[in-house]
């Protein structure tokens, strides 16, 4: 295996062991086995990672913003030139293949640490000019940030998190799910290898139990998830109770809306991007393909026909292009949800079965003939199960396609300039794409409406999320005063 992290923890600039805390077994999901064991963090290494981050902040505030720009876009420089190590990493923590590794995690995180290293010095308040009096703004860090996250994308998650926090001159305590707690690590000590002063960003480890100590405590200023509905409602909720900021990455159901006129080509290349990409564990997959009915048979005969092309195996074999699931109790969801669609109706197109041998693999699986109230239509299965359900007109797919609680992403794919914007403006979700589906550069921004979350991942608008206006109110005249 490649280079490892040495400890469980990340904390002022080193790593750190506690092995009192309770065993995380990391298991590599290609061959089921266990490829490291780590410790959740105690009580007292909880409180070492937020007194670290709490003195670090106000140094690296104190710096000036290029600077610290300057230290954001090293650490992109770093990642850029191990992103072969880090790629193989990410495909032991995640068991997602190499072919997909090597392009869209190291590499998305430097992005991200480029981006908002570039943009630090550009981050200004501004001066209102009120006669002779006026008022200034200034832009100020929030200070502690929490940032906890999900399994499917550990370097690309720290690194969204970590890369507007730290340009707003934040310091964070990320905490990765138990079940790929690797990658983040690395993300910590290139920060520091950078230049970032100790306590900058510390990654402590832990279940659910831990991230929640981390949110109820004082010192913390902000909250930022990425996870599911569910547990985006308890972390909002006791972030709610100190009054903290939040972002909230969360789950979704999304439609993908592939008109008769649309190229078939691209509507089948977006689909499989939408679905089976990463396996299919991809928050803002379009998992509800609405196929116009003049298009269904074509589409289903060309998507059958592409999915051939599927070559599983051992992920880090740069020719394998499907991975396993990350873990087997996600491999035991997503074939519950299998057997839903069966019985309740739906026609199995291709797939719907695990692979025998060691690893969590389970078969590319698509479902045709699907309705709205199908539970494979309405729960958010996070596997690459893809739901195909016909519709006959635009009025009619957009009100089915905004009936679902999340809100997280859409897509359309049509040759009809103007109906591809109608229905961009009608999706009620955060991040839609016309004729393409699940590109995320870190230029746009990201997030989710309505269940699917508050907030939003990178672009300048991430900025507001990461610091906060005060204003300064400068009188040149006299004061007056009533009496
Ligand atoms: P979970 O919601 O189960 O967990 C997310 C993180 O929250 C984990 O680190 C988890 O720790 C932690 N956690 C759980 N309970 C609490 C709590 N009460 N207080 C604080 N922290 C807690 O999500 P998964 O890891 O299973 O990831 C899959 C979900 O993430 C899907 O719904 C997916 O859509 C969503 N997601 C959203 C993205 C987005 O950007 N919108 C991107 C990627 C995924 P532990 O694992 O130890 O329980």
């Amino acid at each position: 295996m490649t280079t490892q992290p040495t400890a469980s923890h990340f904390i002022d600039g080193q790593y750190v062991e506690d092995t009192a805390g309770e065993v995380i077994d990391v298991i590599y999901p290609a061959t089921g086995k266990s490829i490291a064991t780590l410790h959740a963090a105690t009580p007292a290494i909880v409180e070492q990672a937020l007194a670290s981050a709490k003195r670090a902040q106000k140094e690296w505030a104190s710096w000036t913003a290029t600077d610290r720009g300057r230290v954001l876009r090293k650490a992109a420089d770093i990642m850029r030139e191990r992103n072969h190590e880090l790629s193989v990493l990410e495909t032991y923590d995640t068991g997602k293949p190499y072919q997909e590794t090597s392009v869209a995690d190291a590499t998305s995180g430097a992005e991200a640490l480029e981006y908002f290293g570039g943009l630090a010095a550009s981050i200004t308040g501004e001066h209102i000019q009120l006669g002779e009096d006026f008022v200034y703004t200034r832009r100020e860090p929030l200070g502690v940030c929490v940032g906890i996250g999900a399994w499917n994308y550990p370097t690309q998650i720290a690194c969204w998190k970590a890369a507007p926090a730290l340009a707003c001159g934040n310091a964070m305590v990320f905490k990765p799910s138990e079940m790929t707690p690797l990658c983040a690590l690395k993300v910590a000590e290139i920060l520091v290898e950078a230049g970032a002063p100790a306590g900058v960003y510390n990654v402590i480890q832990g279940y659910g139990a831990v991230g929640a100590s981390l949110i109820s405590d004082p010192r913390v200023d902000k909250v930022s998830l990425t996870g599911s509905v569910p547990t985006g409602r308890k972390v909002y909720a006791a972030a709610a109770e100190g009054m903290r900021h939040v972002t909230m990455e969360l789950g979704g159901k999304s439609p993908l809306v592939i008109f008769d006129d649309a190229d078939l080509e691209n509507a089948v290349s977006g689909a499989i991007l939408g679905n089976f990409y990463s396996t299919g564990q991809v928050c803002s997959n379009g998992t509800r393909v609405f196929v116009q009915k003049g298009i269904k048979d074509a589409f289903l005969k060309r998507m059958t026909e592409r999915l051939a092309g599927i070559k599983m195996g051992d992920p880090q074999d740069p020719d394998v292009n499907f991975g396993p699931m990350v873990s087997e109790r996600q491999r035991d969801i997503v074939e519950g949800f299998i057997a839903k669609g069966n019985e309740e109706g739906a026609t199995l197109v291709t797939g719907g079965k695990r692979v025998d041998g060691e690893g969590f693999y389970l078969e590319a699986t698509v479902f045709a003939d699907v309705t709205d109230g199908m539970t494979i239509a309405r729960d958010e299965i996070f596997g690459p199960v893809m739901s195909v359900l016909d519709f006959d007109t635009e009025e009619e797919v957009l009100e089915r396609a905004n009936a679902t609680e999340f809100g997280l992403a859409a897509g359309v794919f049509t040759a009809d300039l103007t109906r591809a914007h109608r229905m961009a403006a009608g999706f009620e979700a955060g991040t839609c794409y016309i004729n393409t589906y699940n590109l995320a550069p870190v230029e746009a921004p990201f997030g989710g409406s309505k269940m699917s979350g508050v907030g939003r991942e990178n672009s300048k608008a991430a900025i507001e999320h990461y610091s906060q206006i005060k204003g300064v109110y400068v009188a040149m005249g006299e004061v007056e005063a009533p009496f």
